[in-house]
């Protein structure tokens, strides 16, 4: 740390990201990527696109409005674009919560929420999700606090009823309840629409999963136009032109073949449910995914030690090295191929250490 650094950050400890290894050996179950490429039309879209690269993006994001807005049957309006939504998150935390308006969240959850907490210098309380990983929704009632859940939740995968959130959000009139909807496409049932009925939900979404664009860093924010304001205000306050304009063109190709996209995830629903299964048969208790991850431990085998044998045998996948779920990994989904040979590198391993 340089003498430099300001007092204000000097605690910080910063999210780790999942591994990102340059050499592609590696089969990538690690972060919740999708394994199939954008459509071609990505592409296209980019390379015209990159001729005005001269030129400052927009702002508004107008064209990408509408097309999201089409897409989740709500008004342009409510509508925030951010770099990630990871960034609309942090824009939430900065715009909602402070010393008098606390974040709460689940003990065991995206590890992202705690960092955005230290780094705008917000108290925060995290709830313990019951043993089972559910979240116990009378936590969260009436609590008067900023309330952040990620639906479905990770790293567990668990997701909680609509009728639950509704609740939630019913009984906090007076703080904003933040959904997470990173995974919503694997399963789950979106609250956006709850959002023309509550003014004090905001609910962030990715084109990161189900949709192929992690790397061009594209997410969303929906709620009522006030809520969207006071983001905005903050979004102007930071970087007005937080989505590029390759990354902007890239999205509104995504959306114009929205069924590429919401097959893709069919397919990795089937492999999800195939490669729990195969799992199970060897031993693993998984929990219920409705996302693109398992999450799973083996008695057989602490679940650090599995990580490492499976990295040996050129398989990612993700262990937090954390209270409660240490046992547990974190499993993308990909391609049935990739799931195979993940099945088969288990059994490799079974076997060598005769288990
Ligand atoms: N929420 C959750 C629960 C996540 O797991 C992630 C991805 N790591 C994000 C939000 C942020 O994703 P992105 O910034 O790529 O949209």
């Amino acid at each position: 740390m340089s003498k430099f650094f300001t007092e204000k950050y000097s605690s910080l400890e910063p999210y780790a990201p999942g591994e990102q290894p340059k050499d592609l050996q590696y089969i990538k179950l690690n972060t919740n990527e999708s394994p199939f490429s954008p459509a071609e039309s990505v592409a296209k879209a980019i390379e015209k696109e990159a001729k005005s690269l001269n030129l400052y993006s927009d702002p508004e994001c107008v064209t990408l409005r509408e097309k999201v807005a089409k897409v989740l049957g709500v008004k342009s309006e409510n509508i925030i674009m951010t770099n990630g939504s990871d960034e609309v998150i942090n824009f939430a935390f900065m715009a909602f919560a402070d010393e008098k308006n606390t974040l709460i969240f689940p003990d065991i959850t995206y590890g992202f929420y705690p960092v955005f907490a230290g780094l705008n210098r917000i108290p925060y309380q995290e709830i313990p999700l019951k043993d089972d990983f559910s979240i116990d929704v009378n936590d969260y009632i009436g609590v008067n606090k900023t309330i952040v859940i990620a639906n479905p939740n990770a790293p567990t995968g668990l997701f909680l009823p609509l009728e639950d959130i509704e609740k939630i959000v019913l009984s906090n009139k007076d703080n904003v309840v933040i959904i997470d909807e990173a995974y919503i496409d694997f399963g789950g049932e979106s609250a956006v629409k709850l959002t023309e009925k509550y003014d004090n939900l905001l609910v962030t979404g990715t084109f990161s999963k189900s949709r192929s664009l992690a790397g061009a860093r594209l997410g969303f924010g929906v709620a009522n136009e006030k809520i969207i304001n006071n983001l905005n205000t903050i979004k102007y306050s930071t970087n007005p032109y937080n989505v590029n304009r390759l990354t902007a063109v890239a999205g509104e190709a995504v959306l114009d073949e929205n069924d590429y996209y919401m097959n893709n995830c069919k397919k990795i629903i089937e492999n999800r449910e195939f490669t729990k299964c195969k799992l199970q048969e060897l031993g693993f208790e998984v929990l219920n995914s409705s996302a693109n991850f398992l999450f799973a431990k083996c008695d057989k085998i602490d679940g650090k030690t599995l990580y490492l044998k499976l990295k040996e045998k050129g398989v990612l996948i993700r262990h937090f090295d954390k209270e409660r779920i240490n046992d547990y990994n974190r499993i993308t989904i990909g391609t049935k191929e990739q799931m195979e040979i993940l099945i088969q590198k288990i059994k490799e391993i079974f076997k060598e250490k005769q288990l």
